[in-house]
């Protein structure tokens, strides 16, 4: 498998002068094409931060870092925007549109995209939507739909353009176990059938063995991953 991610010595400080942090310390990683990877480790270990560098969504001040190709320290906001329409992003907070029936608000994110001029967006809207599990709640808005419909509609409005990759931050961190099964391997499977790489922080022992891999943080450096309980699901 090809590498679609590489950060080489990858670090990461918020603030400057006195108040100066230091959150990520010479971060190597490779993902490569069709991985599922976990970033796990404790609170406040850096794995958000790492995960918005590696998604493009924060500049990295130093290291390299390779996205689909695209060397980004340096890159030009055109060439990380054009980055952006091939990643898709699962939050925690599902972030949906409150005022946009959940077809409206998977509908949205293939308005954003060219390649999908002139196509029938209800329609594929709609059947992503199906594919979710959700074919019964297309024109309910979020608020009449529970936690783990609402992160189903997110990650059908995250895949539904057939991004490269998806990266997901606590997906399931505000649902039940149930649901955050659900969720968790529904993202596997469609991931799975569009050929698509997720890179996933948790610290939810429950999904950890739907990874390929699992890359643990500790104070901002990826250390060995320790002995996990993998089979608490
Ligand atoms: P995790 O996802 O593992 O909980 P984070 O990446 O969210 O860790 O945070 C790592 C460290 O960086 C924490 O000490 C956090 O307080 C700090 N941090 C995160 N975001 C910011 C920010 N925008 N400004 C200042 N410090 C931040």
């Amino acid at each position: 498998m090809s590498a679609i991610i590489t950060a080489h010595q990858l670090s990461h400080h918020f603030g400057e002068g006195q108040l100066q942090k230091q959150v990520l310390f010479d971060i190597d990683l490779e993902i490569r094409a069709g991985e599922i990877v976990i970033l796990t480790g404790p609170s406040g270990s850096g794995k958000t931060t790492l995960l918005t560098l590696l998604g493009g969504l924060r500049a990295a001040q130093s290291g390299s870092l390779t996205i689909l190709g695209q060397e980004i320290l340096g890159a030009s906001k055109q060439q990380l925007g054009k980055l952006r329409c091939n990643i898709g992003y699962i939050f925690q907070a599902h972030n949906l549109l409150s005022f946009l029936t959940a077809k409206q608000n998977v509908r949205m994110s293939l308005e954003l995209h060219d390649s999908f001029l002139e196509q029938d967006l209800d329609a594929i809207a709609s059947n992503m939507l199906t594919a979710v599990g959700l074919a019964d709640r297309i024109n309910y808005y979020p608020d009449a739909l529970s936690g783990g419909q609402r992160q189903r509609v997110a990650i059908a409005r995250a895949l539904v353009s057939h991004p490269k990759i998806i990266l997901a931050d606590e997906p399931t961190a505000a649902l039940d176990k149930k649901s955050g099964r659900d969720v968790v391997e529904i993202m596997q499977r469609l991931a799975q059938e569009q050929g698509c790489t997720i890179l996933l922080v948790t610290h939810d022992n429950r999904i950890l063995d739907i990874a390929d891999r699992i890359v643990y943080m500790e104070d901002g450096y990826l250390v060995p991953t320790p002995a996990l309980d993998v089979s608490a699901a």
